[in-house]
């Protein structure tokens, strides 16, 4: 993923609307690209900052650009478990139904 790229997929990112595959690509990015990690941050503070004030409440921007980004890799990290689960079930009911129909294994 170039900046370009990464900085298209910031609003989204912010919003929660960002494809598994991206989001794991854009949080890379982020790591290793100064310049998109202060265009996320600087979107974030404008997006976290004013949905605080509406709310009257203190806004402490390192610990929620921190939370964000520890929940964005803590998701990914699970839906990556969760795919690779279903990936392994779907296998084995997929082995034991052929192996059922060959007669080779009886339910
Ligand atoms: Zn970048």
């Amino acid at each position: 993923m170039d900046c370009i790229e990464a900085q298209s997929r910031i609003p989204l990112f912010l919003e929660d609307n960002l494809e598994l595959v991206d989001q794991k690509a854009l949080i890379k990015h982020m790591e290793d690209c100064q310049d998109c990690r202060d265009e996320f941050e600087n979107a974030f503070i404008v997006r976290e900052g004013l949905k605080s004030i509406e709310e009257g409440r203190v806004f402490d921007f390192d610990s929620a650009v921190k939370k964000k980004l520890a929940d964005s890799r803590y998701f990914c990290k699970t839906a990556t478990r969760l795919k690779m689960l279903l990936c392994v079930l779907a296998l084995v009911v997929t082995v034991a139904l052929v192996s059922y129909w060959l007669g080779i294994f009886s339910l």
